[in-house]
């Protein structure tokens, strides 16, 4: 075939329009165009994410499968969980490397795929019907600072499970290791011939850009990771919404509890990647009579004990802001960093700072996600789970409680009503590290669906068949 300079002129500025439609898209040999999925603009992306769930609607349960399985398999190389958990600390300036590893790679091993969308069945005279769970379409998720690679990880594995593409909008503070992730993630797609652009984002996130994807037609479901002011915001959208907001995590210490598996497991849970998990513990009650060996034991676990005044002084005044609020500088910072602003050098292994205050200290208040853990005491365990549940403001979230009697931690469970409801051990088994379930980074408190999985993403679709296939 003779192919004319004019032709192949016109066959190369269609190629260069496909590649400026798909953002910063790279020719591969073998393939027409692979999308790294990071556009400069928000419309191109959901466009691109549109034409990618399309694709998507031809692709078999098995091709969703393979596709899960070489993003798990991409994601949990030692090499890139390693870069993923060092760039993210040294973005955000929160968190520590050695936590956030092995929260991506739990992220990567353990949250849901296809297995998650069980179908359901009713069959009889009058025919089968079946229940299946149906991709939503094109998903808008918004992440969080505190855990932006371990939601994007969790998310994309169990949206993509559901059938959906989606269109991620990550903190703006952790742009960098984010879109490196979308990157890699989509490097693992094209290679299993995934349709393109099944993971998008943008190369520059904003408030902007966020609010241009909330507002955009072709965006079927919103989920948020985040505060309870976005969390508001997307609730009000007046689309389908999943909301995993803040917590306050209380955890109860009665008088039957192991004392010293509960400080042990206190300070793990209170104290990994620096207080950041909204699951991590917030604030102690414990009864009265049981709380110097408590705490005894968590200072032999690598709790530091602030304890005069002045210095208990000098710590609200360094964390909490003159209006009330966070500093935010310390958010997530280490024990040992948050000493040193103290004037104080602690031990290198020194996890965790602990302060004994009354239950209206504003550590005991706000959502510190610091390692700082304030030690409330209480008369009685009947007083601490009523107490817990007024620090809990409602939330829905977590708590946690070491006990060894049952009636009292069942009537824990039932007062407090959240979503994870730990039960002696450290509150990260609640998301499966180190407890039985499932995994995820995003617990949908305020909107019910609990620790969301691809169900969470999915669509119930009912087809009857009359009269037929009923073999009973
Ligand atoms: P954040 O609310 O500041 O930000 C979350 C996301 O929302 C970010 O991507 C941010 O850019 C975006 N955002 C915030 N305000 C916005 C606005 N007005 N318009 C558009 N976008 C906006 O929260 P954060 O500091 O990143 O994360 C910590 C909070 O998230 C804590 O309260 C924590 O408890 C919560 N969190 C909850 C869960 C959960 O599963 N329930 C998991 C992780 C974090």
């Amino acid at each position: 075939m003779n192919i004319d300079t004019a032709m192949v002129e016109k066959l190369v500025q269609r190629v260069l329009g496909e590649l400026s439609a798909t953002g910063s898209a790279t020719a591969q040999p073998g393939s027409t165009a692979v999308s790294d999925g990071i556009f400069t603009d928000m419309n191109a992306a959901v466009s691109a994410a549109a034409k990618g769930q399309k694709d998507y609607l031809n692709c078999t349960m098995a091709d969703r499968r393979r596709f899960v399985a070489a993003i798990r398999a991409i994601v949990t190389k030692p090499e890139n969980l390693q870069i993923m958990a060092e760039r993210a600390v040294e973005e955000t300036g929160m968190g520590n490397a050695r936590d956030k590893y092995i929260k991506n790679k739990y992220a990567a091993e353990l949250t849901p795929g296809v297995e998650d969308l069980e179908t359901g069945a009713w069959s009889g005279d009058d025919g089968l019907t079946t229940v299946e769970y149906s991709a939503f379409g094109i998903i808008g998720a918004i992440c969080p600072t505190t855990n932006p690679t371990e939601t994007l990880i969790c998310n994309t594995i169990g949206m993509l499970a559901a059938g959906n593409s989606v269109v991620f909008s990550p903190h703006p503070r952790a742009k960098g290791v984010s879109v490196w992730l979308v990157q890699l993630i989509n490097s693992a797609l094209a290679a299993e011939g995934a349709p393109a652009n099944l993971v998008v984002t943008v190369g520059e996130p904003s408030i902007a850009s966020t609010q241009a994807m909330m507002e955009h037609p072709a965006v079927r479901m919103l989920v948020v990771t985040g505060g309870p002011g976005i969390v508001d915001l997307v609730l009000k959208s007046g689309k389908k919404a999943i909301g995993a907001g803040a917590g306050n995590p209380p955890v109860v210490v009665d008088a039957t509890a192991n004392l010293e598996k509960a400080a042990r497991d206190i300070v793990s849970g209170s104290s990994f990647d620096n207080n950041l998990p909204c699951i991590a513990e917030k604030e102690v009650l414990v009864v009265d009579s049981v709380a110097d060996t408590l705490i005894l034991h968590m200072k032999k676990s690598g709790a530091y004990e602030v304890r005069d005044a002045e210095t208990v002084a000098k710590l609200v005044a360094q964390l909490i802001t003159p209006k009330g609020g966070l500093a935010a500088d310390w958010v997530g910072k280490s024990a040992v960093a948050i000493l040193a602003g103290l004037g104080i050098q602690a031990p290198a292994d020194t996890r965790l700072v602990i302060v004994q205050t009354d239950k209206d200290h504003p550590f005991v208040q706000h959502e510190l996600m610091m390692p700082v853990l304030p030690i409330v005491r209480v008369k009685d365990v009947d007083e601490a789970i009523d107490l817990a549940v007024v620090l809990e403001h409602g939330y829905r979230h977590t708590a946690c409680m070491h006990s060894q009697d049952v009636s009292k931690l069942t009537k824990m469970a039932r007062m407090i009503q959240t979503t994870i409801f730990v039960k002696n051990g450290p509150s990260y088994a609640g998301i499966g590290i180190g407890g039985e379930g499932y995994c995820s980074f995003t617990i949908a408190g305020p909107t019910g669906e609990g620790i969301t999985s691809a169900r969470s993403f999915a669509r119930r679709r009912r087809c009857v068949l009359v009269g037929d296939l009923n073999v009973r």
